[in-house]
């Protein structure tokens, strides 16, 4: 198979639930920036029902939830919220929805770990730590202002943290609905992201971990800022790409459900491949810091958003040739400079 083909075409409209497997249900919820929307999976399981991701946490989720409940569920409870990874949109209203209807919320410790962290820090401590790192990568005057100076946004749109989750990882499974699915874990993207796939019918719920149409972000943080998350994802993509068959649906965070997973894997890392020599061949050119490597590459004009998550790709990728031992760093005047 060399292009991904798409079942359905028809998008579930807001507050409702559209059925892409036996026991298996498309929601789609609407988000405030440039992704436009998420896809959660309401799975069928015995007198209740685990739902996977729950949506940014603010109020326009909050009333499509209130419907949903109402509504969608046939009266069964929410019994089981599964949080694939740490991302607002994907965890954001976990607690709201573990609150209404005492569901057990699962997650691997990985991301459990980073959320709590994040959430850990003041507005002040999240600014300094983003000032400090940015800056440190080339960032400077208005822009890193902008963006560093919004604290911390994380726990406006998390509101609030779930409680005493349950932690699965790598080798697991879940009994959903008397279905196995087997869990496989995806990184770089997040430090420990849970893919869900039911073996009995090919089917992958693969949260930001694979996604059709667009590159899952790659960002280093403050807390980690030497860490390699390329070659984490590629890793693990290509663990799951081996671990599993051609013709698995992919049922992804953004966009539609897909099948070509194979072939979507091996652009993806491709992608990352052709980035990394990009970045190499300007670092042969002469040193630079992350901060000069944006336009090559990028080249679309970024707002402040996307600044954030394309220092975060640029600072990933450096790493990346930093580990590979293509590129050495160095400090000149405050900034990491790199030069091969
Ligand atoms: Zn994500």
């Amino acid at each position: 198979m060399d292009s991904l083909t798409y079942p359905f075409t028809d998008l579930p409209a807001a507050g409702q639930r559209f059925k892409v497997a036996d026991g298996v249900y498309w929601l789609r919820f609407p988000l405030p920036f440039a992704l436009d929307h998420i896809n959660l999976w309401l799975l069928e399981d015995g007198d209740g029902w685990t739902l996977v991701d729950t949506g940014l946490g603010v109020r326009q989720s909050q009333t499509i939830w209130q419907t949903l409940l109402a509504e969608q569920l046939d009266g069964k409870p929410l019994a089981r919220v599964v949080v694939t990874h740490y991302h607002p949109d994907h965890l954001g209203m976990a607690g709201w929805l573990q609150q209404r209807s005492q569901a057990i919320v699962v997650t691997s410790r990985g991301e459990w770990e980073l959320a709590s962290h994040i959430c850990a820090s003041t507005d002040e401590q999240a600014i300094t730590g983003f000032r400090t790192f940015l800056g440190s990568h080339g960032l400077a005057g208005d822009v890193l202002d902008q963006v560093a100076g919004k604290g911390n946004g994380f726990r406006r749109v998390v509101r609030p943290m779930p409680q005493d989750p349950q932690f699965i990882g790598a080798g697991d499974s879940l009994t959903i609905n008397g279905q196995c699915w087997t869990v496989h874990i995806g990184r770089g993207h997040s430090p420990e992201h849970l893919c869900l796939y039911r073996d009995s019918d090919h089917l992958l719920i693969s949260g930001d971990q694979v996604l059709p149409t667009i590159s899952s972000n790659l960002m280093v943080r403050p807390s980690a800022p030497e860490a390699d998350p390329v070659t984490a994802f590629v890793d693990s993509l290509t663990a799951i790409r081996d671990a599993l068959p051609e013709d698995t649906l992919v049922l992804p965070a953004h966009g539609l459900p897909f099948r070509g997973m194979a072939t979507r894997i091996n652009a993806l890392v491709a992608h990352h491949a052709q980035q990394l020599d990009v970045v190499l061949a300007e670092c042969q050119r002469q040193s630079r810091c992350a901060h000069d490597i944006l336009p090559v590459m990028f080249d679309r004009k970024l707002d402040v958003q996307q600044l954030m998550f394309a220092m975060g790709e640029s600072i990933a990728h450096l790493n990346c040739l930093v580990e590979q031992g293509k590129v050495q760093r160095e400090d000149l005047n405050g900034v990491w400079h790199f030069a091969a």
